[in-house]
């Protein structure tokens, strides 16, 4: 089979390798869709390696379809469709039982260290199965869509440990795929208005599409000043950081109504230094928030919103690649004209 193996930091190509045979407690998935996200990017670039075991076939936002299974398996029919949680936690250190298994110290991320979904077959490994890490989607929407279930799943921890409210006014910062994510959940969750704070004019534009009642281009327009007219001057209820830039936490603290909500949800290179008004915090009495990754029960979540369709999924793909074009694909990540980027094997 055709896979695309990362064997060193800005080393990465399609080479033939042996189709695994699935052994006990086993599943080999035929890949149908692998999306990729900034995660990917950075794990070749080699900003990211906490976790990450070379030579890897890259790729944790993947669906398709069971090729075969291995003894012992069950529930896993062939030719059924199935999407997967890369996260697979230990179930058994005091962070997976407190119920914070997604940030588990011990947990191995399928697409980081055990091979991932850029592939033409990937091998799910039986620590997985057995966490109940493979979904079967209660409908066959085509991979590339249930493939997003994965970056939804996080969005959907986000917005469960940072709420969302009814009648809510909601500032997103960012419109890539996971701004437009965010903004998608919290209209679901009951959102009166999302306001979206985003440079580029696709992505603004994209943001319009799926019912953000206002875009900000914070390079031409100042966003206090709109943020302040659209609340009456009391700030939004709730600020989502969903864009890498740690000074934006100190803005998030200033646009936010007093006793309202501001979660950290986009991760930040080294250690995302920020200098912010701690007296905001006190005085305002404002609940800060972080959330990373997702846990089973989230992905079970986001995949049922995306069979449902109250999360579209299918408008947010804007580019396709076959898989021997998988260092196209990954270059086009973070364009600004691509949402999301597929790779399909
Ligand atoms: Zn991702
Ligand atoms: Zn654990």
């Amino acid at each position: 089979m055709l896979a695309a193996v990362m064997t060193a930091p800005e080393a990465l190509a399609p080479q033939e390798l042996p189709t695994p045979e699935p052994g006990r407690g086993e599943v080999l998935v035929r890949v149908g869709a692998n999306t990729l996200c900034a995660t990917d990017t950075r794990i070749l670039r080699g900003e990211k390696t906490a976790g990450v075991e070379l030579p890897i076939v890259l790729g944790h936002e993947t669906a398709g379809h069971v090729a075969a299974v291995g003894a012992g398996v069950s529930g896993f029919p062939e030719g059924a469709p199935v999407a997967m949680s890369p996260v697979i936690p230990c179930l058994r250190c005091p962070d997976c039982r407190r119920g914070l298994e997604n940030i588990c110290p011990n947990s191995r991320i399928m697409g980081y260290a055990h091979h991932g979904g850029l592939a033409e077959y990937m091998l799910v490994p039986a620590r997985a199965i057995e966490a109940g890490c493979l979904f079967v989607s209660p409908t066959d929407l085509p991979s590339e869509q249930l493939a997003l279930a994965e970056p939804l799943a996080c969005v959907v921890l986000g917005q469960r440990w940072s709420p969302i409210a009814l009648d809510d006014t909601v500032l997103v910062l960012g419109a890539g795929p996971i701004g437009l994510l965010h903004l998608q959940v919290a209209r679901a969750n009951g959102a009166g208005r999302v306001i979206v704070s985003e440079p580029s004019p696709g992505r603004r534009e994209h943001a319009r599409r799926l019912g953000a009642a206002r875009t900000v281009d914070p390079t031409t327009e100042d966003l206090a000043e709109a943020v302040a007219e659209l609340t009456g001057g009391e700030g939004v209820d709730a600020v989502i950081i969903a864009i890498g830039v740690p000074a934006l936490l100190g803005d998030a603290l200033k646009l936010c109504r007093k006793g309202g909500r501001v979660n950290v949800f986009a991760g930040f290179k080294g250690t995302g230094l920020s200098e912010v008004e701690a007296n905001l915090l006190h005085y305002r009495q404002i609940r800060l928030t972080g959330s990373a990754n997702s846990r089973r029960a989230d992905f079970q979540t986001a995949l049922s919103l995306v069979a449902n369709g109250v999360v579209d999924t299918g408008s947010m793909v804007t580019h396709r690649f076959p898989l021997a074009d998988v260092t196209d694909a990954l270059a086009k990540v973070g364009a600004d004209d691509a949402v999301k980027v597929a790779v399909l094997p």
